[in-house]
């Protein structure tokens, strides 16, 4: 298993299991095959609705005694509508009882936006709280608190760019340990990632193969695939391996924590072997040669007419 490491010495296993649109009923087990399969890392936030079941696979796990607590990594992300201090400490108190633990390894802001409390998917533009009214700096200190506690072992951000973890570490008392933020070929993120590694933030890349599930609503007809890729397939034929694998092993050797999503035992089992490959510097330049700017997750449902909000404020 490969590990980062926290500044204070704490590792986070670097390839970890996601569960944005992992089924209700699908997830409990997806998540038993994912700890049977050597995975200790699992990506959880309130907003996708299956932070329960997955507490009855871990507290299953737990119980018979296949893996010890302190052998788990669990990280969990409040959501946008919880960013004031008092609820997002009741969002934490939530998110520790569905998923049946003391305390969670990591918690994260979902995302530097906050919107009402009943504010629902799509959104309008009434749905949000601007961040003159709501700085996502004071729910840092709501973050920093809950550290402080215990009850978060480590806080960091999520979808956070270069402008906006200025403006937090400004006025941060404890530092963002990790952003987790898309990351995969096409949108390598270099500049973002030295300013994490130089601020000794470390990078979490989601949806490094390319969020290929079109039924979130949210999928551009014509997004390029990342699996289907010339280069990508033509390095998994000379390693005779997955395009999967291909592009989790590029996000390993990079240096960042990854989490690919798969509810499918077979796939989940892929995933994890991708630690057993290693691409050389010239695949490695092949794959950085496809760096672009294109995102899965977009953003631009946070940008509908009368939000506050604009994608430059999002991604810098
Ligand atoms: P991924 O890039 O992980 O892709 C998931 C899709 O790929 C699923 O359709 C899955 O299907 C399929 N898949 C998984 N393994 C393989 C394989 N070996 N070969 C072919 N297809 C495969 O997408 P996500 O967007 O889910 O990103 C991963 C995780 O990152 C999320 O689940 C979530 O935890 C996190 N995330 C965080 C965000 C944030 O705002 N912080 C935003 C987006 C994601 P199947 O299940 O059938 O295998």
């Amino acid at each position: 298993m490969k590990y980062l490491q926290f500044t204070d010495g704490t590792k986070i296993p670097q390839l970890g299991l996601g569960t944005w649109k992992s089924a209700p009923g699908e997830v409990y087990q997806a998540v038993i095959d994912a700890v049977n399969a050597g995975y200790r890392h699992i990506d959880c936030a309130a907003i996708y609705g299956n932070e329960s079941e997955i507490g009855e696979a871990l507290t299953h796990l737990l119980k018979s005694g296949s893996v010890k607590r302190e052998d788990l990594f669990i990280t969990s992300k409040l959501w946008n509508n919880a960013h004031q201090p008092d609820a997002a400490h009741l969002a934490l108190k939530k998110t520790l009882s569905d998923l049946q633990l003391d305390y969670l390894d990591l918690y994260l802001i979902h995302w530097p936006i906050s919107i009402k409390v009943d504010a629902g998917f799509p959104f309008t533009g009434s749905d949000f709280i601007s961040p003159e009214e709501l700085p996502f700096t004071v729910t840092w200190k709501a973050m920093e608190s809950m550290k402080k506690s215990g009850l978060a072992r480590h806080i960091g951000v999520s979808n956070f760019s270069i402008p906006n973890l200025n403006k937090l570490i400004r006025s941060a008392e404890l530092m963002p340990e990790m952003n987790q933020v898309e990351m995969h070929p096409f949108l390598a993120q270099k500049e973002l990632f030295h300013f994490c590694s130089d601020h000794d933030i470390l990078v979490t890349a989601y949806s490094p193969l390319g969020s290929s599930d079109r039924s979130s609503g949210m999928k551009a007809d014509d997004e390029p695939s990342l699996l289907q890729n010339e280069v990508i397939q033509g390095i998994a034929g000379d390693l005779d391996c997955s395009p999967a694998q291909v592009l989790l092993a590029w996000a390993l050797q990079r240096g960042t924590a990854v989490i690919p999503k798969s509810t499918n035992k077979g796939r989940i089992a892929e995933n994890f072997r991708a630690q057993d490959i290693s691409l050389s510097s010239d695949q490695m330049k092949k794959l950085e040669a496809l760096d672009g700017t294109y995102r899965f997750v977009n953003g631009k449902f946070w940008t509908p007419q009368g939000s506050p909000y604009t994608l430059e404020y999002l991604w810098g």
